[in-house]
């Protein structure tokens, strides 16, 4: 982890400092070695969150791209379950980094858990997982010529789409600094996806900024998806998502 409390105060590794983990109470020690970024571990492997993964670079670059106080989030279940956060907003959106691969189960508790989930997904772990994101802007439609950044595709292909697609949480793929994010809409499925391609920045910002009554912000942006998808759906040259959708529910 990245906090432990020390004398009552979050702070960041350090060498020789021992702190109390915010999450569970026990004893962490300060690891502050030249291999893996500094961190916190707990002094003796007890349990605490079985949902932590261990932290890389990588998620340390995104969790960094947010103000300090809202990283390590403990967020409470009614039933007393407690489980930390990577991120959650001023808007309560919860932000997951997630870099190694996930059980489906897991993944559906967190999406229950949280309910308002944004996952970002370590696309580069496999050189051609971003070759189906990429072939989709070439073959997927998009028809609103205003809305160049989306479209929909059919019968995504490829491991992460198969894996991702049908999360409840808003996805988005990170395939490297020189590609932008690659959006996922929740409930898209293996017949249908609707894709969007986002920078980083414009992603960022957007969750940094408080949104009012959804009028900016994340949300505002949710909201342009919807549109889209929504005149897609009602577009009559477009017949073959309502048959796929019957063949599906056949
Ligand atoms: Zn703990």
């Amino acid at each position: 982890m990245k906090f432990s409390l020390v004398n009552g105060q979050r702070q960041e590794a350090q060498p020789k400092l021992t702190g109390i983990c915010p999450a569970c109470g026990a004893f962490m020690t300060a690891r502050c070695g030249r291999i893996r970024v500094h961190h916190w571990a707990h002094t003796n492997q007890g349990r605490c969150d079985p949902w932590w993964e261990t932290e890389s670079e990588w998620h340390r670059g995104w969790k960094n791209q947010f103000p300090a106080e809202w990283q390590e989030f403990i967020q409470r279940g009614d039933t007393g379950e407690k489980h930390i956060a990577d991120v959650k907003t001023k808007n309560c959106w919860v932000i997951e980094f997630q870099h190694s691969a996930i059980d489906f189960d897991e993944r559906i508790s967190r999406e229950r858990f949280y309910q308002k989930l944004i996952w970002i997904v370590d696309g580069t772990k496999h050189k051609g997982d971003i070759e189906p994101f990429k072939k989709g802007f070439i073959y997927g439609q998009s028809p609103d010529p205003l809305s160049p950044n989306k479209y929909r595709t059919f019968f995504p292909k490829g491991n992460l789409l198969k894996n991702w697609s049908e999360s409840s949480g808003h996805v988005f793929f990170d395939f490297g600094e020189e590609h932008p994010l690659w959006w996922i809409y929740p409930g898209s499925n293996e017949t249908y996806a609707y894709i969007q391609s986002i920078t980083r920045d414009q992603l960022i910002q957007s969750l940094q900024e408080q949104s009012v009554s959804g009028k900016n912000g994340f949300d505002a942006l949710i909201h342009d998806f919807e549109s889209f998808i929504k005149r897609c759906e009602a577009d009559p040259e477009l017949p073959r998502l309502q048959r796929l959708k019957d063949i599906q529910k056949g």
